[in-house]
């Protein structure tokens, strides 16, 4: 059975669901089962959000006072387990959360969902992957069209009601396309964490 809850380092992550709307060229999902403390993180089928929630209750968190959404799937694509989960995290267990988002939630849940988000996740890591719209569909190839601009709007929408909000790149795109990324990065005032590829 997939672990819903896992360290990594420092952090304990959730793992909701394994639904995704995109194909990322480097989605650590096509290279390896597990991460961390995790052997696994492919669900056999998605949690329900009561087992979510169960999980995160009976999880001992000590030494953690963060819990990152992330996993093997994006966590948005189970909004609702997203919101549930983020709320009992610091209502009953004192956590701080992160949410690390390809940045297309608003478009797969029909309707804008940063405010909603705010409620209940403190900082939001948003995956930038290009500096444009034609190498985004090539990297990230989403399943909506015009997937960078929705992106971009969405990590804009997050900055205007969450403290903490920032874009993160691997090291894997060219010199140039960092350039690029930073740029985006100046003129939106949102950060840019550059993470190394593993
Ligand atoms: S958004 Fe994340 S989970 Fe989805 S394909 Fe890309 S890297 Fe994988």
């Amino acid at each position: 059975m997939a672990d819903i809850l896992y360290t990594y380092k420092n952090s304990v992550y959730a793992n909701i669901t394994n639904k995704c709307n995109c194909s990322c060229t480097f989605c650590i999902r096509s290279q390896k089962d597990g991460i961390g403390s995790a052997d696994t993180l492919w669900h056999e089928k998605n949690p329900s959000k009561d087992v979510v929630l169960d999980a995160i209750r009976n999880y001992d968190f000590t030494g953690f006072d963060e819990l990152v959404f992330c996993g093997y799937g994006e966590p948005t694509c189970a909004l609702d387990t997203l919101l549930a989960a983020a709320k009992i995290a610091k209502e009953e267990k004192g956590l701080r959360t992160r949410l690390n988002t390809n940045g297309l939630g608003n478009e797969e849940n029909g309707r804008n969902i940063v405010s909603e988000l705010a409620e209940v996740i403190d900082s939001v890591s948003i995956s930038l992957n290009a500096p444009d719209s034609a190498r985004y569909q090539e990297v990230s190839r989403p399943k909506y069209e015009n997937g960078f601009d929705k992106m971009v709007d969405f990590a804009k929408k997050c900055k205007e009601k969450i403290k903490d909000v920032k874009w993160s790149i691997v090291d894997v795109l060219s010199n140039e396309d960092i350039e690029r990324c930073r740029q985006i990065s100046e003129n939106t005032g949102i950060e840019l964490r550059i993470r190394h590829f593993t």
